[in-house]
């Protein structure tokens, strides 16, 4: 909005600029015009019978002058005329802007805010019947898994085996019915004797391995703290033969991403409403309050963002504002449908049970996958659009559960709309449309 509004004010000093000189114009060109005539009826008085040859060639020049002037006067209404079609383009433009602007201002609130980030130029598309543009490129389907540390199975095998065998029977899954995991590994997983075969068969079914850190949520750690903790589960994945490029689980009131870029990281997803605890209180949103989110677990709901900001990565490199998006940020948020894992989101109050998997979530994760494709088809914003969902793993899904999941959108895959990729791959290709 902004952005909008600066154009409006230039828009306006162009157009009042142009009425004036216009203006200027048309009248100095009567005052020449009319000038002129007076001139030569002056002369045609001043000069009597015997300077009549003086007389005849003065008419002439007169005349000639009065064809000249003519000339100007038709040029000057050519150019009227290109002036006016100028006016009415501008006086359209402008009501468009209005409009534009009118929209901007009925949203309330804490999209209002970001919407000023013009994030929501694609919803303000929709609602004034611009014809959408068609992009080529499928939507990126991603998934992330966090695989949560179960205590004490990096020194109890048995433990570690039985939960090894969850993460594979996922992988598995996912991979016979097409689906591209991101597997974000805890220290307690990272760090057990079993991991790097495990690790070596998710990469083998074709899937990611990243780093899930759980850190940051109590009170406010200090930029060392952080970046001391994340550079050592960047380690702990770099040992398992990867590099990881993201990192789940660090929001934090204390400098988050500024640690997650120290420590090497280029990617977060999950982000939650604790994450907007680093905010200056000028980013929080209107109505929000910092006291209602003490900690990660009882503020971990998604904060109110549009589809088009779910959809859209956007890059950052300060905790401090991180909602509002830095062109040449170091670091990419993904904010997908984080905040809900996949066996949540039938349930629209989570109760003291938690959720449970059932058919209602995979049709709700089939219903938003398509309109996160219908709305990247109807986009022109070339970063956009990334389906981000999160599985935690944790206790094990139903058998069955996620090639159903994964089936329930590949008729989106299969007509080339959608395609499951790695963040690597994510990361490469918006470093490359960024480049392009
Ligand atoms: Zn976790």
């Amino acid at each position: 909005m902004g952005a909008t509004g600066l154009v409006r004010i230039d828009v306006t000093d162009k157009f009042s600029a142009f009425v004036k000189d216009h203006e200027v114009e048309g009248q100095n060109g009567g005052v020449r015009f009319f000038g002129s005539l007076l001139s030569v009826a002056i002369l045609a008085i001043a000069c009597g019978g015997d300077g009549s040859q003086d007389l005849a060639t003065q008419l002439a020049a007169a005349n000639q002058e009065i064809a000249e002037i003519a000339d100007a006067k038709d040029a000057l209404a050519a150019s009227n005329d290109d002036l006016e079609r100028k006016i009415a383009q501008l006086k359209a433009s402008l009501e468009d802007k209005d409009r534009l602007i009118e929209l901007f201002d009925d949203e309330a609130g804490f999209l209002e805010l970001l919407n000023e980030q013009d994030m929501g130029i694609d919803e303000l598309r929709d609602r004034l019947d611009v014809p959408p543009q068609v992009t080529q490129e499928a939507t990126i389907f991603t998934m992330s898994v966090h695989v949560e540390g179960w205590t004490g199975e990096n020194r109890n095998p048995e433990k570690f085996d039985r939960h090894a065998e969850i993460i594979l029977a996922v992988a598995h899954e996912a991979s016979q019915a097409g689906g591209i995991f991101s597997f974000e590994l805890s220290s307690e997983f990272a760090t057990s004797f079993g991991a790097k075969d495990v690790v070596d068969q998710l990469l083998a079914l074709g899937h990611a391995i990243e780093a899930h850190a759980d850190v940051g949520g109590v009170g406010t750690p200090s930029l060392e703290e952080l970046t001391r903790q994340l550079a050592v589960k960047f380690k702990q994945v770099q040992s398992l033969g990867v590099t990881p490029v993201l990192v789940s689980g660090i929001c934090s009131r204390g400098p988050f991403v500024e640690a997650a870029i120290s420590a090497d990281f280029l990617i977060t997803t999950g982000v939650v409403e604790y994450c907007l605890t680093s905010l200056d209180a000028t980013h929080q949103p209107d109505g929000w309050n910092i006291g209602d989110c003490p900690s990660p677990a009882q503020c971990h709901g998604r904060p109110e963002f549009s589809l088009s900001q779910r959809a859209t990565p956007w890059r950052t490199s300060s905790s401090s504002s991180w909602i509002v998006p830095e062109l040449d940020g170091d670091f990419l948020i993904i904010v997908g449908e984080s905040g809900t894992t996949v066996k949540c989101l039938a349930e629209d109050e989570v109760g003291s049970g938690g959720c449970r998997y059932s058919n209602k979530d995979i049709n709700e994760y089939a219903r938003l996958a398509e309109s996160y494709v219908l709305h990247d088809e109807q986009s022109n914003d070339g970063r956009c659009c990334i389906f981000s969902t999160t599985i935690s793993v944790g206790e094990s899904p139903p058998e069955g559960f996620i090639s159903e999941l994964i089936n329930s959108v590949s008729f989106l895959v299969d007509e080339g709309r959608a395609e499951w990729r790695t963040p690597h791959q994510i990361y490469l290709k918006l470093v490359e449309d960024a480049e392009n």
